[in-house]
């Protein structure tokens, strides 16, 4: 497979690869829960993230961070100039 064919400019890993995601998901599972954000603003902040030109291959091109995690840490905001969370 070409590398072109592989990048998925706007998908989170949950879309790109099942190992990414659960290993994603493993990670969030380790925050504490009175630091996660909850499940409404989460999904609110990866829908913005999922309209976001800065997102490539699940991770965000202004911090280096997977969104699924920085978005899953109530305390942390959107790194865009222009917040979008
Ligand atoms: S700049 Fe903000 S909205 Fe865009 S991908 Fe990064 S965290 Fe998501």
């Amino acid at each position: 497979m070409e590398l072109s064919s592989r990048l998925c400019k706007r998908c989170l890993t949950e879309k790109l690869s099942a190992e990414a995601y659960a290993a994603v998901k493993e990670y969030i599972a380790l925050i504490p829960e009175e630091k996660r954000t909850d499940s409404a603003a989460y999904r609110e902040r990866l829908d913005k993230c999922l309209g976001c030109d800065e997102l490539i291959n699940g991770m965000c091109a202004k911090c280096g961070c997977f969104v699924e995690i920085r978005a899953a840490y109530a305390f942390r905001q959107c790194p865009h100039e222009t917040p979008r969370w």
